[in-house]
């Protein structure tokens, strides 16, 4: 909206909404920010226990970390790896409760929906020029606000995938949810009393899920009698061992160490590759119904289920938004190529910013975990460098908003991957574009060389192997 004196509105304070206020109060911008739950780094706080696997380094945003440093905030130690506790105590709280950011932060304030001022989603007269209008429950009252730009950065893990195959609820999964837990549960601490000495049937093959089965091992230990079931639809467990040694982030690294040296030691029971269709109650305890390999399978006496299958965004609020996702990942539909798990499972994604995020709708935008739809690969660096290329947009930067700049380390998974391997076997032509889908070196300007496959590949599909 050109001489708006309006606020950009920036939906979800986790670290990508707390980063969209930080540049916009860089660039003089008015903003307000709206977090639905009572603590910024809400979702966050859901896995406070769980150690994050990149360093500080790669959590903290530049001009966030110039703001702490200005208000007297200790910055961490950069080579250290926090817990998600600690990112939101140690960085995004004290940055919350920096005083331009607080007098803009609207806690305990749901977006419910919003769209054009007066105009619903098929009208088109003069609606780049109409304010968005903003409908809040905030501490319980219903309000409307104004906006001439709205960041929707609000994030997926509040919206677990369901645990039955294909996405969709299995039967009786609903029905006997207080078996159920989805996300990772605290067992190491609160919660040792709920899983210790029970049947646990852990369900997904992310690392959400290998987190769960080594927290649960570790109750294992103290509790014998503690057994622990793990079901993937996966091949083969070893899918999820990653890129180990050769993984850029050493925490995630030792993460796939960890849970083979766990799956040989044959301490847990693996399921793979199982569809899950039904969860009966007998006794008390569930039976779990579904088909392995064309052949029913069947597990009895399980006494909690904890669900690690994904997470995907909450498109319902934005009914009179004009915008695109795409069909399968659910992401902004440009980014699609770059992060189709079909296409490659490098999870190292190609730097990107406000033009690749820009909407049908005029000065909306969704960025962070949100963007990324329902692939699992998103970082906060990512959605750091999206939020300052979107903001220098709004400012009227637009040398600086194209000016993206990155460097990720790699997951080192990409030799590994089947569809990583024809791609960059059968569909690239020069030794160069082979070697940046093998596990070569731990970081890398990953644009240089992806911007090599989509030139030498001018009329085929736009895939990537970085
Ligand atoms: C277990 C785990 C470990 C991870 N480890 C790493 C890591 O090591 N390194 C890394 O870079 N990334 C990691 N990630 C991925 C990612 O960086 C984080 O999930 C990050 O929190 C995403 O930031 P975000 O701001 O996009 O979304 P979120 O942190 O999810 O924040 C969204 C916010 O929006 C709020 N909200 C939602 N709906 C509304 C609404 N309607 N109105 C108002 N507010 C709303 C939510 O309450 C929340 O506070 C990890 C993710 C998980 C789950």
């Amino acid at each position: 909206m050109k001489n708006s004196n309006l606020p950009v509105a920036i939906i979800g304070a986790g670290p990508i909404g707390l980063a969209t206020a930080v540049h916009l109060l860089k660039s003089h911008q008015k903003f307000i920010l709206f977090e639905a739950k009572k603590n910024v780094g809400a979702n966050i706080l859901t896995w406070s226990h769980v150690k994050l696997f990149s360093p500080w380094q790669y959590n903290i945003d530049k001009e966030a970390e110039k703001l702490l440093i200005k208000n007297g905030i200790k910055i961490p130690n950069k080579k250290e790896v926090p817990l998600g506790k600690q990112l939101v105590d140690a960085y995004l709280k004290p940055l919350s409760e920096i005083v331009e950011i607080k007098q803009n932060l609207h806690l305990n304030t749901e977006v419910l929906s919003i769209g054009r001022k007066g105009l619903d989603k098929m009208k088109n007269a003069n609606r780049e020029n109409v304010p968005f209008s903003i409908k809040v429950n905030e501490n319980n009252h219903f309000k409307i606000y104004e906006a001439k730009a709205i960041i929707d950065a609000s994030g997926t893990w509040q919206n677990p995938n369901p645990v039955g195959s294909g996405g969709v609820f299995a039967v009786g999964e609903k029905e006997n949810k207080h078996h159920f837990f989805y996300g990772m549960p605290d067992v190491s601490n609160k919660l040792i009393a709920k899983y210790a000495n029970k049947t646990v049937l852990v369900v997904g093959g992310g690392h959400s899920a290998i987190g769960t089965v080594l927290a649960l091992s570790n109750i294992q230990e103290k509790h014998p009698k503690t057994q622990i079931h793990w079901l993937l639809r996966k091949k083969n467990v070893s899918e999820v061992y990653g890129g180990q040694e050769a993984d850029g982030f050493k925490s995630r690294g030792q993460l796939g160490i960890r849970i083979e040296k766990l799956v040989n030691s044959g301490n847990i029971e693996i399921h793979t590759p199982v569809f899950i269709n039904e969860f009966k109650k007998h006794n008390k305890k569930l039976i779990v119904r579904g088909y392995k390999n064309g052949q029913e399978f069947v597990l009895k006496n399980i006494d909690k289920v904890i669900s690690n299958t994904g997470t995907r965004p909450d498109f319902s609020f934005l009914r009179e938004i004009r915008f695109d996702a795409d069909a399968s990942i659910e992401c902004v539909t440009e980014l699609a190529t770059l992060i189709d798990p079909n296409i490659h499972s490098c999870g190292t994604v190609r730097p990107h910013g406000e033009a690749e995020l820009r909407q049908k709708e005029k000065d909306f935008y969704i960025v962070g975990m949100k963007s990324y739809g329902r692939a699992p690969t998103f970082l906060m660096a990512t959605g750091y460098e999206q939020v300052r290329s979107i903001v220098a947009y709004i400012n009227g930067d637009f040398e600086a908003a194209k000016d993206i700049q990155l460097v990720l380390p790699e997951t080192g998974v990409c030799s590994t991957n089947i569809e990583a391997e024809i791609c960059c076997s059968n569909e690239t032509s020069s030794k160069e574009e082979i070697n940046c889908c093998t596990i070569d070196k731990p970081t890398k300007q990953v644009s240089s060389c992806c911007d090599k496959i989509e030139t030498n590949k001018m009329n085929s599909k736009k895939t990537s192997c970085c």
